[in-house]
């Protein structure tokens, strides 16, 4: 496959080296010099990718994802922290035919976090006398917080309880590449659900694998259509 990836940080690099572990070819490595609102992603700059891996910064990513849907790109990124703008860029890439994935979180270890806190959080409903919250680690260098993953968790719980407040406390601390724990807190007991990534070769691998399955897709998906075979 060509790929191009867009931002050249810590996520980006362990893409360009897991994509060509994995045999790929890295036709295009933009950084943020001269891609101020996605300068850089023309046609040109792109060189035939078929799939654009974008790992950047929330104040970046609207304008590089805009930037990739008006040329009808096939885009992986896993920025955290610009949900806000989702809808406006998904409708962009439902106009120009090209297809986006977004995720917070590439691992496949979190995705299954989340399936199991999802059935701990069902049992809950019965048991008002156990409190339960989020709790996320990340490195010191991490801008946004609550991470976009602790977000997603939240959601998940919201949506089985809504009744419980499922509040997020985040702690940014040396050189954590993501740890998300759902606690749970009874009268004189407690049980912790625990994720923990160890490299970001993690993330890296997942984004590959939902590049692979993109290439031949068109429309708006997420992490969970790759992994549950999701079609389009
Ligand atoms: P980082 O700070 O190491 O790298 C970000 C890079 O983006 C920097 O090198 C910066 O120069 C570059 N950049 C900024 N503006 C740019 C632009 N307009 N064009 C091109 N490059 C630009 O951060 P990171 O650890 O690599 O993380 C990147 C993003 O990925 C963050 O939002 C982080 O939360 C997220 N992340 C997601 C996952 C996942 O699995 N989805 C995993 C880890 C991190």
């Amino acid at each position: 496959m060509r790929i191009a990836v867009v931002g050249l940080g810590r996520m980006g690099r362990a893409v360009v080296a897991e994509a060509r572990q994995r045999g790929h070819d890295v036709v295009a490595a933009i950084g943020r010099d001269g891609n101020a609102d996605g300068a850089a992603l023309t046609r040109e700059g792109l060189a035939g990718a078929e799939v654009v891996f974008e790992f950047t910064r929330p104040d970046a990513a609207p304008g590089n994802l805009a930037r990739l849907a008006r040329l009808g790109q096939r885009v992986v990124t896993g920025t955290t922290g610009w949900a806000s703008e989702l809808p406006a860029i998904a409708r962009m890439v439902e106009e120009s035919d090209g297809a986006l994935l977004h995720a917070a979180n590439f691992s496949i270890g979190m995705h299954l976090t989340r399936h199991a806190a999802r059935i701990l959080a069902r049992l809950l409903r019965h048991l008002p006398d156990y409190d339960a919250a989020i709790r996320e680690t990340h490195h010191r260098k991490k801008l946004d917080a609550p991470s976009g993953s602790a977000l997603v968790l939240q959601a998940d719980l919201r949506e089985i309880d809504p009744s419980r407040p499922w509040p997020i406390a985040s702690l940014r601390v040396g050189a954590v590449p993501g740890t998300h724990e759902l606690v749970v807190d009874g009268p004189r007991e407690s049980i912790t659900l625990a994720h923990t990534v160890r490299d970001r070769a993690a993330f890296a691998e997942g984004a590959l694998v939902a590049g692979e399955w993109l290439r031949t897709r068109s429309g708006v998906f997420t992490f969970d259509d790759v992994i549950t075979g999701g079609t389009a």
